[in-house]
């Protein structure tokens, strides 16, 4: 692996979530395989699999690509979810969900062709609403997922439903994770997030009414915090986090 050469394509190399790169957090280069994913039009760019038997080069090392969120630019970010979404969709993809016949990689779409029925499967993805809850003007809902066991609080998500519009994801979820519902709902950005396969679309919303009743599975603790008064928020570089500080500061959502 020598960077010197510029026939080399720059490759996504991933086992599991977490991505080959230097020690300078930089992708390594490579001769492209055959099996290798075309990641842009020509073929400089490539996305592989890391199988365990693999060896890992010297100089460097797999890091979880969620580490990288705060430490790449938002841009790069965004290429490496993408990188990582169409290797899995592929993987996950290789037989025809209608007859049930090994599939074949198109050549020049993203789609995975059944070669017997021709149903052509393409890489989907999943809507995921986000929402911010003011109260007041200096109260913010935050709350604790119930698989996190750290100190941290965040914001209410979940998927979108077959035949939902986003606002009506954004008050049902809301309803259901927390009992209360909002109005005034607005919608601010949008972040990929490829945990597996999500778009985060994110909402501002205004409490209209109710009391805090939790959804026991998905929410161990949920308050109105002051803006001067917060726990322990996620971390810079999500989409929660510039959400947060949007309602707080006035920041803008987009950075670019
Ligand atoms: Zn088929």
């Amino acid at each position: 692996m020598s960077d010197q050469n510029s026939e080399l394509s720059l490759a996504y190399i991933f086992h599991h979530h977490q991505l080959l790169v230097d020690e300078n957090l930089q992708l390594p280069k490579v001769e492209k395989l055959a099996n290798d994913l075309s990641f842009n039009s020509g073929d400089q760019i490539i996305a592989r699999d890391l199988f365990i038997e693999d060896q890992i080069p010297a100089g460097y090392q797999l890091i979880p690509i969620r580490q990288l969120i705060s430490q790449w630019t938002k841009t790069e970010f965004e290429q490496a979810s993408r990188a990582l979404q169409l290797l899995e969709w592929r993987r996950n993809h290789k037989f025809c969900s209608h007859c049930g016949h090994e599939t074949e990689v198109h050549p020049t779409e993203y789609a995975m062709v059944c070669p017997a029925c021709r149903y052509h499967q393409y890489p989907r993805v999943q809507p995921c609403i986000i929402t911010v809850i003011t109260r007041g003007d200096d109260e913010i809902l935050l709350a604790k997922n119930a698989k996190n066991k750290g100190s941290m609080y965040g914001l209410i998500a979940g998927f979108v439903e077959v035949g939902e519009t986003l606002e009506e994801a954004v008050k049902r979820e809301t309803l259901e994770e927390v009992g209360l519902k909002v109005k005034n709902v607005t919608y601010l950005s949008s972040q990929p997030w490829p945990f597996p396969s999500n778009l985060m679309l994110a909402f501002k919303a205004e409490y209209e009414s109710g009391e805090i009743v939790l959804q026991e599975e998905e929410i161990s603790d949920a308050h109105f915090f002051k803006f001067n008064d917060l726990p322990e928020t996620p971390f810079s570089g999500s989409i929660a986090h510039a959400m947060i500080e949007h309602v707080i500061h006035n920041t803008p959502m987009h950075q670019e």
